[in-house]
C-alpha cells in the first residue's frame, strides 16, 4: 500500500525522525531514558493507509479519538498489513461515550480518557464480553474550574475515589493519569501538577505507573515532568483541518 505514495512516506518518515529527535533531547535534558518513553502517534483524521506507513517505519502505538473513525481503521490497517507485520496498539485517547464503551473494548488496548465510573464500568464490561483486559488512564482535568469548560477530565479532588473504583472494576487494569494541558496557561505548571498527582495516585496503586501527557506543541515539558507516554499527532502527520 505505502509504494502507491512514497512521497508520503518520506515526509512520515522524516518528521517521525524529527520527534525521536526532540524526545531525545527532551531525555537528555532531564537525565532521563528514552526507552522509559512511548510515543503514541496520534492519527485522528488521517487515512488507514498513513497508519499501515508509520508502522512499516517502526511505530507501535497508534491513537485515535472517535470510536467511528477508529473501528473502521483498526480493521483497514489490520487488513493492509502484510502478514509477518504486528499490528499496531490502538489508544483511544478522546471524549469517550457511555454506549461507544463496548465499541472500543473491542479493538484498543489502552484507553487514556475514563474520566467517571459509568465510563469504566461501561468500557470493563465491554472488555469481558470480548475476552480482553484493557489498560485504562484517568484523565484528570487540569483547568481551573472556574474558568469554564474544560476539556473532560475528572477533577483533582475525584480522582482517589474514581481510582478506587476502577482498580476494583474487572476487565480493566489501572495504569495511571493522563491530562491535557489547558488551553490558557503554560503547559509546565499544569504538568507538574499532574505529576504529583499520579505520585499520590502510585502510592496507592503501585501498578499505576503510566502518566500520558505531552502532545505536538508541549512534548519537552511533559517529559520533563515523567511523561511516560506522549501523544503526538500533528507533529507526525501535518496539520489537520481545523474542526477536530
Ligand atoms: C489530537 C490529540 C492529540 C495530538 O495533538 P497534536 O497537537 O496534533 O499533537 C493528543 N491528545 C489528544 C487527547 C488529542 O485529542
Amino acid at each position: 500500500m505505502s509504494e502507491v505514495d512514497p512521497q508520503r512516506r518520506a515526509e512520515l518518515a522524516g518528521r517521525l525522525r524529527a520527534v525521536h529527535d526532540r524526545i531525545e533531547r527532551a531525555c537528555a535534558v532531564a537525565d532521563r531514558d528514552p526507552g522509559e518513553i512511548t510515543l503514541v502517534v496520534v492519527t485522528k483524521t488521517f487515512p488507514a493507509a498513513d497508519v499501515v506507513r508509520l508502522v512499516e517505519l517502526g511505530v507501535a502505538d497508534v491513537g485515535e479519538n472517535r470510536d467511528q473513525d477508529a473501528a473502521a481503521k483498526a480493521i483497514e490497517a489490520a487488513a493492509a498489513l502484510g502478514a509477518g507485520q504486528r499490528p499496531p496498539r490502538w489508544h483511544f485517547v478522546g471524549q469517550l461515550q457511555r454506549n461507544k464503551a463496548a465499541s472500543v473494548a473491542r479493538y484498543a488496548d489502552v484507553v487514556h480518557s475514563v474520566d467517571r465510573l459509568p465510563l469504566a464500568t461501561a468500557l470493563g464490561k465491554g472488555a469481558q464480553l470480548a475476552g480482553r483486559q484493557l489498560d485504562v488512564l484517568l484523565q484528570v482535568s487540569l483547568h481551573d474550574p472556574a474558568g469554564g469548560a474544560g476539556r473532560g477530565g475528572v477533577l483533582p479532588f475525584d480522582l482517589a475515589e474514581l481510582a478506587a473504583a476502577v482498580a476494583r472494576t474487572e476487565g480493566l487494569r489501572l495504569r495511571g493519569v493522563m491530562a491535557v494541558a489547558p488551553l490558557d496557561a503554560p503547559a509546565g505548571p499544569a504538568f507538574a501538577r499532574l505529576a504529583e498527582l499520579a505520585a499520590t495516585l502510585r502510592a496507592e496503586h503501585p501498578q499505576a505507573t503510566w502518566m500520558s501527557a505531552g502532545m505536538s506543541g508541549d512534548l519537552e515539558d511533559a517529559v520533563a515532568h515523567g511523561a511516560t507516554h506522549l501523544r503526538v499527532g500533528s507533529a507526525v502527520l501535518g496539520s489537520r483541518p481545523s474542526l477536530r
